[in-house]
Parts: C-alpha cells; structure tokens; sequence
C-alpha cells in the first residue's frame, strides 16, 4: 500500500493497482485506460464519502483502494449524518453521469463520438445507482437502516 496524507484525510492505494494498468497496456488497446477510469470511479466514490464525513465532523478518514474495490473508513455517526455521507458518493456517481450524459451532445459535436466518455457515463450510473439498492452492505442498505430508525 502507497500511504498518502492530505489534512485529515489519508489515502491507502495498493501498488498492485499501478501494475494492473502496465499489464493491460502490454497488451494493447485502451483497455489500460478503461481500468483507470474505472478505478478513477471508485476513487471519487470513496473520496465523496470521506469528504462528506470530514465536513460533517469526522476527526479523519481514510480512503483505501484495492485491485479488486475500495472502502472509506469514516466514523459511524449513527443518525442522520451517518445516512448522509452513505448517500453522498452516490449522489456523487449521478451527478458525474448527468454531467457526461448532458455535456455528451456537446462533445459529440466537437470532438466526435468518443466511447471512453460513454465508458465514464456507465461507470458512474452503474455504481450510482447499484450502490443506492438497499442492501445492507451497500450505501442504500445503510441509509435505509439509518432513516427507518428516525
Ligand atoms: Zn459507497
């Protein structure tokens, strides 16, 4: 793992993520940069929670990314600021897939189709909306279980 602090925030990035992405570009192609993109993804998604939960309070936080996922460690509130971090990153997901869906035209016009910024699209409106499901290891489930108790 590769720690990096910034203020109260720390970041845990493990190295093999960084030998993943030489290895696809070996092979050729963009799948290297879809791998990134991807990882990019689930890095503005655990960064949202963190960041919510420093604002709201929290001592630290710290952002750890795997090959295989990531998670924030952020303290559990407990009431409805607990709900609100869950659901930030979320949020955070929709808000990068409208942005992309609405500047697509746009872009499209300009730059001509481009299907990386599609693959971006996708990528935040599957874990936007897959992570709202209230499932209790998800950020829906987690929400849900804080405000059914309110
Ligand atoms: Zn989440």
């Amino acid at each position: 793992m590769i720690p990096l602090r910034i203020g109260r925030l720390s970041l845990r990035i493990h190295v093999v993520l960084a030998l993943i992405a030489g290895g696809l570009a070996l092979l050729g192609g963009d799948l290297w940069l879809r791998y990134l993109l991807l990882v990019g993804t689930l890095f503005m998604h655990e960064l949202a929670h963190a960041a919510v939960a420093l604002a709201l309070g929290d001592k630290q936080a710290v952002v750890s990314l795997w090959p295989w996922g990531g998670v924030a460690h952020v303290e559990a509130f407990g009431d409805i600021r607990e709900a609100v971090v869950a659901l930030a990153a979320p949020a955070a997901n929709l808000a990068v897939a409208a942005g992309f869906a609405l500047a697509g035209a746009r872009f499209d016009l300009m730059l001509g189709q481009c299907p990386l910024r599609d693959f971006v699209f996708t990528a935040n409106l599957l874990m936007g909306v897959g992570n709202l499901v209230p499932l209790p290891f998800l950020d829906g489930g987690r929400a849900f279980r804080i405000l059914r108790k309110a």
